[in-house]
């Protein structure tokens, strides 16, 4: 049975960077599941990663600080005459090359660089796709489960900005489509993405322990809730974050972890 009804329509997948991306899983996803896949990709490296996961796919160089990388891959698009049941957005980028650095200290330009990456590209690449979407496409996001929480430095309030465009994103493209627009709130996984972030695996352990079922989130489970929102299946599903982090966010007191602490005072 087609559960996800997906087989046979295209998707617009961006963020392959290797086989631990989130981008991949749900692109393996779409794909087991009939789907055919396009992908966006940073540079040739990544390009060449890309094909070799999946020969069988368009898979265009578009770097999203870039006006004229967007605008050329759209046209290429538009001139094929591609037609999008989705559109995937799982690209972030923060400068932490001096480590993470206490919030008030964060430089104007690192701060407008991971906005544009991380967060605007998600409209701009929206924007510029807009012609190819079917009527009823669906985009997903990769967002955090708790933008709250301190310890990514200043991608926190960048992935606000992100949660804040799904809902602006949705409302904007509802005057003229049907297309919806959500977010996958993902708790810690292991990404190349995050072992950029300094002092990312110490907060990946503990983020474990404060999972309900004391077992770390997996990549396979963020994208598996991406491929969900994809479908038509999510239907009824509009301008929305779905938290996706094993429980994480009601255990702050789990009780190994307070003993600890306790125990170690
Ligand atoms: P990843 O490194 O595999 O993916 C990030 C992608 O962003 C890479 O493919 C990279 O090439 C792309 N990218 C960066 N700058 C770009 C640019 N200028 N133009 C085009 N592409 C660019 O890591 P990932 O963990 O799969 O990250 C995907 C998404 O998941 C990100 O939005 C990230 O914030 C989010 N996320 C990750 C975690 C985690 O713990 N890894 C948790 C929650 C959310």
């Amino acid at each position: 049975m087609d559960f996800l009804k997906v087989s046979g329509k295209t998707f617009f997948i961006t963020g392959v960077a290797n086989k631990k991306s989130v981008a991949y899983f749900t692109a393996k996803g779409l794909e087991e599941n009939g789907a055919k896949l396009i992908f966006s990709v940073l540079n040739e490296e990544t390009k060449e990663k890309c094909a070799k996961l999946f020969p069988n796919s368009d898979i265009y160089i578009c770097d999203v600080e870039d006006e004229n990388s967007i605008a050329d891959m759209a046209s290429e698009l538009i001139k094929k005459e591609v037609r999008l049941s989705g559109f995937v957005h799982s690209i972030a980028f923060a400068n932490y090359s001096e480590g993470i650095k206490p919030f008030h200290e964060t430089k104007v330009a690192d701060f407008l660089q991971a906005t544009n990456i991380s967060c605007l590209s998600l409209v701009t690449l929206t924007n510029a796709l807009k012609d190819c979407f079917e009527n009823d496409a669906s985009i997903v996001t990769i967002s955090i489960s708790n933008t709250r929480a301190t310890s990514y430095g200043y991608m926190g309030p960048i992935k606000a900005a992100l949660d804040a465009s799904v809902d602006f994103l949705a409302k904007s493209l509802s005057e003229f489509s049907s297309i919806r627009v959500n977010a996958v709130c993902s708790g810690p996984l292991k990404t190349s993405a995050s072992a950029g972030i300094p002092g990312y695996i110490n907060n990946y352990i503990f983020a474990e322990q404060l999972t309900l079922r004391k077992q770390a989130l997996k990549t396979q489970e963020t994208a598996d809730t991406a491929l969900f929102l994809l479908s038509p299946r999510s239907s009824g599903i509009n301008a929305t974050g779905i938290v996706v982090d094993a429980g994480m966010a009601v255990n702050y007191f789990d009780q190994n972890v307070v003993n600890k602490v306790a125990d170690s005072i």
